[in-house]
């Protein structure tokens, strides 16, 4: 871990005290690449779902217009998890959706090809020494570099993927004692079967959806058939996607069961690099404008070596989480996808999946264009709502020893789960019966967008910390002098300021704050 990065385990001992992330069936012992959240996670995992629904579909790129110079058209769909087989057939997932794995024949554990790495003498060869191999971003890292520098003195780095596998009987395995343990790559699916149906025979086959866009391409026709939508716009689908990582870890950032919003982009082929580029730039400055701003958000463009054969273009927005610091991790891709997916469908399904365009064509003697039928070029902003809620976490997670409250989350307020707090300053003298007055008048208000705190339990001190590891950006305390003026007191997460202002205007003070 670099230095100055934030501590996961503080952040994740934060996420469970507070009610954020919780282990997945943990009074049975956990299971593996799952997690649940909490009430707060819960909330501001919705708000994060709401603001990508907000954004992306009800007033799409906050009503700008695109590159065609009309404002962006959006609709949502909501598909199944499991699909016809032949779905993910097409897709090219059930024959390619693989991650090479290696096995190691000594820990007997296993790990993706591409998430090895191995030491090895910076010049010159190793002589009778090993390869330290080691996963990135795990304690096997510095464990690993340590043998290697007293054997090598100055080390490089290469991926395991880079060796040609004739050398694996000179690697040392991440946790092995002996050399040469690791197995050749080999593919497995990443894809949870089920049985459709009461005999679970071979015939009944089915799989869990690994990602949501597929169910967009398959709806394609019959939302082009049904509304009145027309080319360029999008389709937009968010739900639970499963996939059978081999080695789930970092907290929830590689889990086997996960959330995603993703959004397909129709476009003729003559304007999909300018709506590539359009998306590309708009995701980035959305995971701006919800607190993810600074040096921890990237956008990395892939080189043309990485492209898929049908892509004109791809990038990632990447977050620089404490575990994978100094480097950063996949919070988004936007692909540019061609027609390779509507292709592969129209294919496998015998259904013209062909879009009529009557503004394109030649002309008619009349003027007016004759249309033309094309496959639409796809551009897919496609995210994942975990990662995106671990990286609000991530960022928003500060520590200031100078502060009463040593630990707080700096969650951006449209995203907090709890919008304000409401406490009388002593449980007593009139004080209470306000703030009750106050809390059901604000959650009358905000219950729409998140929820509105009511403690009178312990010191005041106290009930400000416990808020501030929330995340809920003000606090309106009632005091003695509530009581004479009508005023109470606002405090403020960020700065632990305090101000005074009306009771009655409590309400649009929140108003103007949150941005909801
Ligand atoms: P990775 O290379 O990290 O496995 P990917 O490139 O396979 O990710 P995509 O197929 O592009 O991911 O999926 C889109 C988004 O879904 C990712 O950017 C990520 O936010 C989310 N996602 C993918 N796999 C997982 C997972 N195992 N756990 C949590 N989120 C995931």
């Amino acid at each position: 871990m670099a230095e100055g990065a934030k501590s996961m385990d503080a952040i994740m001992a934060l996420c469970k005290r507070r009610g954020f992330i919780y282990q997945a069936s943990e009074i049975y012992g956990g299971i593996n690449g799952f997690w649940d959240y909490g009430p707060l996670g819960a909330q501001l995992k919705k708000n994060l779902r709401e603001a990508w629904w907000q954004d992306m579909i009800m007033n799409p790129c906050w009503g700008r217009k695109g590159p065609n110079g009309q404002r962006v058209r959006c609709v949502p769909v909501e598909t199944r998890i499991v699909q016809h087989p032949k779905v993910w057939e097409a897709s090219g997932h059930v024959g390619g959706f693989n991650d090479p794995m290696v096995d190691c024949k000594e820990t007997k554990q296993r790990y993706r090809y591409d998430h090895v790495s191995v030491y090895v003498p910076s010049s010159g060869d190793a002589g009778d020494k090993p390869f330290f191999a080691f996963m990135k971003d795990s304690p096997s890292e510095t464990k690993q570099l340590k043998k290697a520098e007293k054997a090598f003195g100055q080390v490089r780095t290469v991926p395991l993927t880079s060796m040609p596998v004739t050398d694996f009987a000179k690697v040392l395995a991440p946790d092995a004692e002996k050399v040469g343990s690791l197995t050749e790559p080999r593919q497995f699916n990443l894809m949870f079967k089920t049985y459709i149906g009461a005999t679970a025979s071979e015939d009944d086959k089915a799989y869990l959806r690994p990602e949501t866009a597929q169910g967009i391409f398959v709806q394609f026709k019959n939302v082009v058939d049904t509304t009145r939508v027309k080319i360029p716009f999008g389709i937009g689908n968010t739900g639970t996607s499963f996939r059978n990582e081999v080695t789930p870890r970092n907290f929830t950032f590689r889990s086997r069961e996960f959330d995603q919003a993703e959004l397909e982009f129709f476009c003729h082929p003559s304007e999909s690099v300018e709506w590539y580029k359009f998306w590309r730039d708009f995701r980035m400055e959305w995971w701006k404008s919800i607190g993810l701003a600074g040096e921890n958000l990237i956008l990395r463009e892939h080189e043309k070596d990485e492209l898929s054969h049908y892509s004109q273009g791809t990038s990632d927005v990447e977050y620089r989480f404490p575990f994978t610091a100094p480097g950063f991790g996949e919070l988004e891709g936007i692909a540019h996808r061609g027609d390779y997916d509507l292709k592969q469908h129209q294919e496998h399904s015998k259904t013209k999946l062909q879009y009529f365009d009557a503004t394109r064509g030649e002309l008619a003697p009349n003027g007016q264009p004759k249309g033309e039928w094309y496959l639409p070029h796809c551009i897919e902003p496609a995210a994942g709502l975990d990662r995106g809620v671990l990286a609000l976490i991530c960022e928003g997670y500060t520590k200031d020893e100078t502060r009463p409250s040593p630990e707080f989350l700096k969650l951006h307020p449209r995203l907090s789960p709890i919008k304000a707090a409401v406490f009388p300053l002593v449980a007593k003298d009139g004080m209470p019966e306000v703030a009750e007055k106050l809390h059901a008048e604000l959650t009358e208000k905000f219950w729409r967008v998140g929820m509105i705190d009511f403690d009178e339990k312990q010191s005041i001190g106290k009930r400000y910390a416990r808020m501030d590891e929330a995340g809920t950006p003000f606090c309106f305390t009632i005091d003695g002098q509530t009581l004479q003026d009508q005023t109470v007191t606002v405090r403020d997460r960020d700065t632990g300021k305090q101000d005074r202002i009306g009771i009655d205007k409590a309400g649009q003070f929140l108003v103007d704050r949150l941005g909801v």
